[in-house]
């Protein structure tokens, strides 16, 4: 048995919230996106700097997010967002 002196961590995974479903989510489970200039770029390695989302790798968050503009306020840009990127990305399902 693992008492609280037990050196090994047992951290509690970083949550994030899914801009699509609104559901919140363990960050490794969901898809960094950022905004570049008025793109969206996926970023799965998490690397890119600027403000990030966090969405489900599956097409209907995608579109959820799309349909209640959810990634123009998340990333507070004015225009419309061009997502052609991640349309063709691999990572969706
Ligand atoms: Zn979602």
């Amino acid at each position: 048995m693992a008492g609280p002196s037990d050196r090994s961590p047992q951290r509690v995974p970083p949550v994030r919230t899914c801009v699509g479903c609104r559901q919140r989510a363990a960050k490794s489970s969901l898809l960094r996106l950022v905004v570049a200039g008025n793109v969206i770029v996926p970023d799965p390695a998490a690397r890119l700097p600027g403000r990030g989302v966090y969405l489900h790798p599956s097409r209907e968050c995608l579109e959820l997010a799309q349909r209640r503009r959810a990634l123009v306020r998340a990333l507070r840009v004015s225009g419309p967002l061009d997502t052609t990127g991640l349309e063709t990305a691999r990572d969706w399902a």
